[in-house]
């Protein structure tokens, strides 16, 4: 294809029927859809805004996030393995990925040889939380009301397979007490139930939490890192609190369609590897108790490996438990 006419398909907006190797070359010449698997302003959808808005300065070309919510995470997941692998439409996912291949049975999608991995993004403790008024100040507290209350008690999360889903199973597991599970499209709605104090309680992670638990307007009984988290000195972590099997950290990955050329992989990792650098998404990370990962986990080899232990992690784990979501 000569000069002219590579710039004539273009002009006339045909660059989709370029040739793959143009196509690429020119990527990107258009906004990217970014899908975050869960409602706005929840955390995956505040680390996919404030990582997207930054990839965008560093691609001269918007990434703009469409939250695509519901059941745990598959909807959205579903949406970006069927679409296009051309690099204009990504996905923002986080511990879910690892788990939802065992917790459902039947996907419409193939959820784990569906995509390409682009690179770690964060990692992210988890906070037990509870409305304001909720009669426990401590963890021991908490888990003698639970086990006295037990379905009187309502736990809000994200879905099956949600984190705020895998958090919820290892607290009632380690009490050995079921509350009344509410799903929601992320916990961004969840929150504002627990803030108008319609459910009891939560496990959400940091990103989402920090900021009303500094300003008192909810309970927190504690973190669910090995270590404190420093954005919540105060909050002790799940082990010093007396439930030391609470801990689970939450990571977020970008993945692309299965078949995107791995030219466009490496742009849009470069962009990723930028972005997790910026200072101001640095700063607005540490405010939040939200670690961007080292740039060496920022990459697809060490992203997809990862993420494939992480899946054999959870599997007898979820498995033993016998709960699946179909
Ligand atoms: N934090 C939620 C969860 O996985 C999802 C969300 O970001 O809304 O439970």
């Amino acid at each position: 294809m000569t000069a002219i006419s590579k710039r004539a398909l273009l002009g006339t907006g045909l660059a989709a029927l370029a040739t793959p190797a143009l196509a690429q070359s020119n990527y990107p010449s258009r906004p990217i859809t970014m899908v975050v698997p869960f409602a706005a302003g929840g955390p995956t959808d505040t680390v996919a805004r404030l990582v997207a808005e930054a990839m965008g300065r560093e691609l001269g070309q918007s990434v703009v996030v469409e939250n695509v919510g519901g059941a745990g995470g598959t909807l959205g997941a579903a949406r970006v393995a069927q679409a296009r692998p051309d690099g204009y439409t990504l996905l923002l996912h986080h511990i879910g990925m690892a788990t939802i291949p065992t917790l459902y049975r039947r996907l419409p999608y193939d959820a784990v040889n569906g995509f390409e991995t682009i690179g770690l993004i964060t990692a992210v403790p988890m906070t037990l939380v509870a409305k304001k008024n909720f009669p426990a100040n401590t963890l021991q507290e908490a888990i003698a009301l639970i086990r006295r209350e037990r379905e009187n008690l309502n736990y809000a999360n994200a879905g099956i397979g949600a984190a705020s889903h895998l958090c919820g199973l290892l607290l009632m597991s380690q009490v050995d007490a079921a509350m009344t599970t509410v799903p929601f499209r992320g916990t961004g709605p969840a929150m504002q139930e627990l803030l108008a104090g319609r459910v009891d309680l939560m496990c959400d992670q940091t990103t989402n939490t920090t900021e009303q638990i500094r300003a008192g307007e909810i309970k927190v009984f504690a973190v669910t890192t090995p270590e404190r988290v420093p954005a919540l000195p105060n909050v002790p972590t799940a082990a010093e609190a007396g439930l030391p099997g609470l801990e689970v950290t939450i990571w977020h990955g970008l993945y692309a369609p299965k078949g995107t050329p791995r030219p466009v992989i490496d742009r849009v990792g470069q962009a990723l590897r930028a972005a997790l650098k910026d200072p101001k998404v640095v700063q607005r990370f540490a405010d939040l108790g939200t670690t961007p990962v080292p740039e060496a986990q920022a990459t697809p080899e060490f992203h997809r490996q990862f993420w494939q232990a992480e899946i054999a992690r959870w599997r007898p784990l979820i498995q033993a438990a016998g709960q699946y979501a179909d």
